[in-house]
């Protein structure tokens, strides 16, 4: 049996990125997950490797730059004809990508020191001042901290389980070997809006069911109605306060019957259904009973701020814990806790976490949305430029959306800003940082902007907080 100072549990963003800060700071360290790829080999990297944020981005270029090419090159006085895509060959680069990527994670194992075993891991309980954490198919290892960065998976919907072919999760969505007619996906959310995105530019019929009577209200209310209306112009189907009943496989095909927001009845014939309806904290068979770990009604891991669960020394990171489902507060989570354990000051402020959509527009934000800053009775003013007006947008042929920034009206520090448009998932770091920084309004005002860039339209929005845009 092997004795460790940490042993994390999951290699996604949250895990893989503790156990290498840990071993950084000279702290043995194991890290075991259990993820296999479709060769049945090891695969670290988590979802987000495998399933989820990489192999998505990578079926997003793909399908835009094949949409780029059939309609928007003709502008540029680029004609092209007969444009075909490969889907096998797409997909294969979307694969190669990944796996690239997880045996980057070995490398960076192995450079840094990290045991890694493979295998599903189980807290057994404690032993002096140790935990024993089990590997099923292997030796039971030791360790004096433990990690839990088990991740999520889909959340499943009782009406539509998956069956890994019609029925399928966002793994299934991100290898269709045909694209499908009819795609229907349940869930306009982040996964759903992206994943709707791709099928939709490689030509299929998509309708997306959402639950709420609103759409994307994560983002900023102004930014939503915008998004809609774009998405729904590129010929997404969006129904929401939609309801579904029952779905039912026939012939294959997936029949959805479902009411829509004024309460008729209808039904849906498509030759796929992704469910995309949020995600759930992965926790099962971790033991938690057996230890004594307290979960909260989600099955996620109950932390304080420095994800310290109520065990002694036993912390959680990433999905699996309350905070917003991404991969990078994973692993800025992740490095805190491996600094905290080395006796240092680790810190990740949740309130500075930005949020995106790589759909086209791409939507970005940081900080508060308007609707928030009014429900809390927060006064505040407000500076928005449109992409429209910046050189370097239209010469890309991409000028649709604007910046918002809201700003506190006495002290000026900046709250919220909200990119729809190009390269939002870029421009917004330079926002994370200003709020980062507590920067205000005319902090971003007077900082040189290059011309011409897109970073230019975050600059006029600032100047127009003040209400002295110089474009527009
Ligand atoms: P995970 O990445 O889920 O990793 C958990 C790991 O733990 C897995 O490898 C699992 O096999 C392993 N594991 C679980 N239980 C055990 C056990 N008992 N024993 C051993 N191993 C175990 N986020 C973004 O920030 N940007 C994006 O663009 C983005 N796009 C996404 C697109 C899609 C389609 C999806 C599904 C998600 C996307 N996300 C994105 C979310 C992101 O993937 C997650 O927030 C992130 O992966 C969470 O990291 P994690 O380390 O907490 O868990
Ligand atoms: P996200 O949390 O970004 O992954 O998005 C999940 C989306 O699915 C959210 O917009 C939810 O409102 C939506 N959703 C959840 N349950 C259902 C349901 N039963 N039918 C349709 N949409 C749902």
């Amino acid at each position: 049996m092997a004795d460790f100072d940490v042993v994390v549990i999951g290699a996604g963003p949250g895990g893989y990125v503790a156990a290498i800060r840990s071993a950084q700071l000279g702290l043995s360290t194991a890290c075991i997950d259990e993820w296999k790829n479709a060769q049945g080999k090891q695969s670290l990297g988590g979802t987000c490797l495998n399933v989820g944020c990489i192999p998505s981005k990578a079926l997003l270029e793909s399908s835009e730059n094949f949409e780029r090419v059939s309609h928007d090159f003709s502008a540029h006085g680029i004609t092209a004809s007969d444009v075909q895509y490969d889907l096998a060959k797409m997909l294969a680069r979307k694969d190669k990508i990944v796996s690239d990527f997880t045996s980057g994670i070995v490398q960076l194992f192995k450079k840094n020191k990290v045991t890694s075993l493979l295998g599903r891991a189980q807290l057994l309980g404690r032993e002096g001042d140790f935990w024993r954490v089990g590997v099923e198919g292997g030796e039971e290892v030791r360790a004096k901290h433990v990690v839990i960065a088990t991740g999520s998976t889909p959340r499943v919907l009782p009406q539509a389980p998956f069956d890994g072919i019609n029925i399928v999760d966002n793994s299934g969505a991100l290898s269709f070997t045909q694209t499908p007619k009819h795609l229907v996906v349940i869930g306009a959310g982040v996964i759903g809006l992206e994943l709707g995105s791709v099928w939709r530019r490689l030509g299929a019929e998509v309708t997306l069911l959402e639950a709420l009577p609103t759409f994307i209200p994560v983002a900023d209310e102004q930014v939503s109605k915008e998004a809609l209306r774009a998405f729904t112009k590129q010929g997404l189907k969006i129904h929401l306060g939609a309801q579904v009943n029952s779905v039912a496989q026939e012939a294959g095909t997936v029949k959805i019957s479902w009411r829509d927001a004024q309460g008729v009845a209808q039904e849906l014939v498509a030759d796929k259904l992704v469910v995309a309806v949020g995600r759930v904290a992965n926790t099962l068979g971790l033991g938690a009973e057996t230890v004594g770990l307290k979960l909260d009604n989600g099955g996620r891991v109950v932390v304080d701020d420095h994800c310290r669960s109520n065990l002694p020394n036993v912390y959680a990171v990433g999905d699996v814990v309350r905070g917003p489902m991404l991969a990078h507060k994973a692993s800025e989570e992740g490095v805190m806790v491996a600094e905290l354990i080395a006796g240092q000051a680790g810190h990740c402020d949740l309130s500075v976490v930005p949020g995106i959509m790589y759909t086209a527009p791409e939507i970005a934000w940081v900080g508060k949305t308007e609707q928030q800053l009014k429900e809390s009775g927060v006064s505040y003013k407000s500076g928005q430029f449109p992409f429209m007006a910046n050189g370097r947008a239209r010469s890309l042929g991409d000028a649709s959306g604007f910046v918002k920034i809201l700003a506190d009206t006495k002290s000026d520090r900046i709250l919220g800003v909200h990119i729809i448009g190009p390269m939002a998932s870029e421009l917004i770091q330079q926002a994370v940082l200003a709020l980062a920084f507590s920067a205000s309004s005319e902090d971003l005002a007077r900082i040189i902007h290059a011309h011409p860039s897109l970073s230019e339209v975050v600059h006029e929005a600032a100047l127009a907080v003040d209400k002295r845009a110089i474009h527009i």
